[in-house]
């Protein structure tokens, strides 16, 4: 089936391929486990998977996709689950096969670097690594089982780390089989591709992925940020007037996501019960609002290195703002408070 479709890419046409599968199978109902995604919506809800694929079949798609994204080799070695992978992606070959039995379309295998998902969130956990050769050992099991399964090519989805996604293409070389890559570029990928553009946020998302560095006016305290950065929250109430002098204009990060590398300035003060606000007593910069008992802190925007790629996205504690300025931008302002009460 490949052959047609690569007569087609030397003469330039364009290839109709499907979309996202996944999110079509977690639509109609399938089965989506909170480590997993929907791999094993490949065992437990087979019909919801073969109907995916047929509906982009008859909406005339010539290249469909097995489900095999989320049985992510680096993802199922870390649930202990290396032989599950092997027999999901077999079944989900099936689906895909017999989904475009008849039809002049072609099946691919998905491939990914997906890691284990923070639960509860869309996140990747960092905590696990793996050594170059145990990836590439992964890597090779999981599209070597997906050509045994006679794929007609090898679809690299979503390829961001600069090593796994390498060995694991590599890997998928190896087998012989056509390979098409998706490259997904990180922020500060892009902000090296575009220097200056201001476009390393996702259009309309305005959250910002990737490192971030920051610090206070000294840099008697120096921060980084691992991890997705909130849209950025104005509060004027009257904490966040008078620590900074207007109002408090504040992205915020995972705790988990936050370093604090150099804390020689640091300090925090209790401005209640519920609070402390980290600022830098050399040079008095405002950094951090801590929330007892939340496991995020919010980081000044200003404190960031550079352009930030984030947006505001609205404005809290409106009724005690200063007369002097006017408030703009976001798509809310609320008199008081943000999620059971953002600041104090
Ligand atoms: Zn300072
Ligand atoms: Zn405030």
């Amino acid at each position: 089936m490949y052959s047609q479709i690569e007569k087609k890419l030397k003469s330039g046409e364009v290839i109709v391929i499907d979309g996202g599968t996944g999110t079509d199978i977690q639509r109609r109902g399938g089965a989506m486990s909170g480590e997993t995604w929907c791999a094993d919506a490949n065992l437990t809800h087979p019909d919801v998977v073969r109907e995916v694929h047929e509906d982009y079949i008859r909406a005339g798609a010539e290249l469909i996709t097995a489900n095999t994204f989320a049985t992510s080799a680096l993802l199922f070695n870390a649930l202990g689950r290396d032989a599950d992978l092997i027999s999901i992606d077999q079944a989900a070959v099936a689906l895909a096969k017999a989904a475009a039995a008849n039809h002049p379309v072609a099946v691919a295998g998905s491939v990914s670097t997906m890691r284990p998902v923070v639960k509860g969130s869309d996140r990747t956990s960092k905590q696990r690594e793996w050594p170059e050769r145990e990836a590439r050992a992964l890597f090779k099991r999981k599209v070597d089982n997906l050509a045994r399964c006679h794929v007609d090519l090898l679809m690299m989805e979503m390829m961001r780390d600069v090593d796994y996604s390498v060995w694991a293409t590599e890997a998928a070389l190896a087998t012989g089989l056509p390979v098409w890559v998706g490259i997904s570029g990180r922020d500060h990928l892009r902000r090296l591709l575009r220097p200056g553009a201001g476009a390393h946020h996702r259009a309309g998302e305005g959250v910002c992925r990737g490192m971030k560095t920051g610090s206070c006016l000294c840099g008697a305290v120096k921060y980084e940020v691992h991890g997705t950065l909130r849209k950025v929250v104005a509060c004027h109430c009257e904490q966040c007037r008078k620590q900074t002098g207007t109002y408090m204009s504040a992205t915020a990060a995972q705790d988990g996501d936050l370093r604090i590398v150099e804390d020689r300035g640091l300090r925090w003060y209790s401005s209640s019960d519920s609070a402390r606000r980290g600022f830098c007593c050399e040079c008095g910069s405002p950094l951090f609002w801590k929330g007892k008992g939340r496991d995020y802190t919010a980081i000044t925007a200003g404190s960031l290195d550079g352009p930030s790629g984030l947006v505001i996205e609205g404005h809290i504690f409106c009724e005690s703002a200063g007369d002097y300025y006017e408030i703009a931008g976001g798509t809310y302002r609320r008199a008081r408070w943000m999620n059971e009460g953002q600041s104090s």
